[in-house]
């Protein structure tokens, strides 16, 4: 069977990538959406679901899982041919046999498209994990790389692990007072490796100062055991300078590791990087005529990694990415006042 031509391939489905695919629904290309995730959103779903996010323009405050169903909702016009749990592992360019852009994947699907815009955020990423004995098997029921609906951790036990900006969020926002008096965790412990965190220091003044939360610093988990009564976890914790043992119950496990990203299709496609971003000029093009990059993932004199700039980034891109296509056509996409009529 012949493959489809499509005429433009977003590679994310993050916040840019999504807006990417409206604006080039407004240009009326044959879209084709991949990510590497289950669920479009990006950063947003898989990070921060159920965080408000404060400067989107007309938003006093939206969260983030609302914006990602806003803006999938907006791009869905456009008819993508969603492709997610697809990984990206190459672009091959143009050649004297194949006149377009093959993007490759690793499950060994194929995708043909006259140009590609890469939105890829800090890449395909994946929770760093922790190797102590009994996590791995009791992964998203009750040891979470990916934080759950807050309901999940109403009136838990909680055991927070890391030192980073999301270990002390998840930890702040599970122990602080709502607006009934009560925090939403029933407890929250903190540990951390060593004695130096990386987060906000306002936040773990925050923390430390509300007194709520049971910090544990140089301490890490040695193993994780079903409770005598198999209905909560035993968590035995060892303190890694003193090597003092103590065991705790727990119902569940946040462990904000940090995340490993990767990129090294990147660079092997031919494309120019400065650092671990993708260099692209004024009208957010690669070194490669027809790829663009977009959001996170780019960078350029003026970047800015937020959402409501690669926004722009994205409406740039799709409209320069016509031109690409129809030499013809005007960037300038006209105003969606008068496209989509009253
Ligand atoms: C806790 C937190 C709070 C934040 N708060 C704000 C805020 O208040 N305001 C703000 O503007 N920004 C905020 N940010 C930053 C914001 O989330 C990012 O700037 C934004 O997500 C970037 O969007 P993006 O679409 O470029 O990339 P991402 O959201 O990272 O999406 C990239 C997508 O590309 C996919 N992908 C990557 N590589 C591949 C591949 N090889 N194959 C297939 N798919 C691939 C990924 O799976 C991902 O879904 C926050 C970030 C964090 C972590």
């Amino acid at each position: 069977m012949e493959k489809k031509l499509y005429d433009i391939s977003v590679i994310g489905a993050g916040p840019v990538g999504l807006f990417a695919v409206f604006y080039a629904g407004m240009r009326q290309m044959s879209i084709n959406l991949i990510d590497s995730l289950d669920k479009v959103g990006g950063q947003l779903n898989a990070l921060y679901p159920e965080k408000y996010i404060y400067d989107m323009p007309g938003f006093p405050k939206v969260m983030a899982k609302d914006l990602v169903n806003s803006l999938w909702k907006q791009a869905e016009f456009a008819k993508p041919d969603l492709n997610l749990n697809k990984k990206v592992t190459k672009i091959h360019s143009p050649s004297e046999n194949k006149k377009y852009f093959t993007i490759a994947c690793d499950d060994g699907s194929e995708f043909e498209s006259k140009t590609v815009v890469l939105a890829l955020g800090m890449g395909a990423f994946q929770p760093r994990k922790l190797e102590a004995p009994g996590l791995l098997e009791r992964e998203t029921k009750t040891v979470h790389y990916f934080i759950k609906p807050l309901s999940t951790y109403q009136d838990q036990r909680i055991l927070v692990v890391g030192g980073g900006d999301s270990a002390a969020d998840w930890t702040h926002t599970l122990s602080e007072l709502q607006p009934n008096g009560k925090s939403i965790a029933k407890s929250v412990t903190l540990i951390h490796r060593t004695d130096k965190f990386a987060a906000h220091e306002a936040t773990i003044q925050a923390i430390r100062t509300a007194g709520k939360v049971d910090i544990h610093t140089h301490t890490e988990i040695k193993f994780v055991e079903n409770s005598a009564d198999n209905t909560s976890l035993n968590v035995q914790l060892v303190q890694n300078l003193t090597k003092e043992e103590s065991s705790h119950e727990f119902d569940h496990i946040i462990i904000c590791a940090g995340y490993l990203a990767k990129l090294d299709f990147v660079k092997e496609s031919g494309l120019q990087m400065q650092g671990n971003a993708i260099q692209v000029n004024d009208i957010m093009e690669t070194n490669i005529p027809g790829i663009f990059a977009i959001g996170d993932v780019c960078t350029h004199k003026a970047k800015l990694k937020l959402i409501a700039t690669g926004v722009g980034e994205a409406a740039i891109a799709a409209n320069f990415a016509k031109v690409h296509i129809d030499p013809t056509s005007k960037a300038f996409p006209g105003h969606s006042t008068s496209k989509f009529g009253h």
